[in-house]
């Protein structure tokens, strides 16, 4: 079944979105309390509307108890993201998800109870921060404080080898789930499959582990 999103913001964040959702074929609803942003959007959304998203009675108006996911994207004035964050929240809207500017605007709107607290910044900080520091490592999703997955390139040391000699679940503790090979990837390699040179492993444990299993094949 379709779904349908509401975008409130539409600035860079909450413009990709609107975007993004857009191009793949969902219905959007796109807002913003700007008349230009709102007129940029009428032909990219499916419904454009202008308003302020701490309205609560223009927020009813326009039916948005109706919307499956709203996404609060409202950047440099944290009052009305914190304001809209609560109207949705007591709206009981099924699924909240909001931009955080810094650290304590994120703890607010998850002590309001928005479902889904985003930091794109920092988040987008740590995974370059991971890519710079080691130049195997060309994607990183942290998971937890601990745990992550990344795309890291077969080191030397594995070229040639299988998974089941490479051993990687016993001696390091995490496990790859899946390979890119040029524009294919195998999500679920085979033990005896000997690695290539430029062959892209994806791999999920604890940080320290991955770290471990991709020094010692370098
Ligand atoms: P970004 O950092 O993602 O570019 P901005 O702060 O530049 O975010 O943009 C946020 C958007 O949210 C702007 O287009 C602004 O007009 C809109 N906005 C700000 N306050 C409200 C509000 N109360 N209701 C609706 N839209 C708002």
């Amino acid at each position: 079944m379709k779904k349908d999103f509401a975008v409130i913001g539409l600035g860079r964040f909450g413009g990709s979105i609107c975007k993004e959702l857009s191009d793949k074929g969902m219905h959007v609803l796109a807002i913003d309390s700007d008349e230009t942003k709102v007129n940029e959007y009428k032909n990219i959304a499916y419904h454009a509307v202008g308003l302020d998203a701490t309205d609560e009675d223009a927020l009813k108006e326009i039916g948005i108890t109706n919307f499956d996911h709203v996404i609060v994207a409202i950047g440099e004035n944290i009052q009305a993201s914190i304001l809209a964050a609560v109207i949705l929240t007591d709206l009981e809207i099924r699924r909240i998800t909001v931009k955080a500017q810094n650290d304590y605007h994120e703890k607010i709107l998850n002590r309001i109870g928005v479902h889904h607290v985003v930091h794109p910044e920092r988040d987008m900080g740590k995974r370059l921060a991971h890519s710079f520091i080691s130049n195997n490592i060309l994607e990183y999703l942290e998971l937890s404080n601990e745990h992550s997955i990344v795309e890291v390139i077969a080191g030397k040391k594995m070229i040639g080898k299988n998974l089941i000699t490479l051993d990687v679940r016993a001696k390091f503790g995490c496990n790859i789930v899946a390979i890119k090979r040029g524009s294919e990837i195998d999500v679920s390699p085979e033990a005896d499959e000997p690695l290539h040179e430029g062959d892209i492993l994806i791999v999920i444990g604890a940080d320290q582990d991955i770290n471990r299993f991709e020094k010692a094949f370098i």
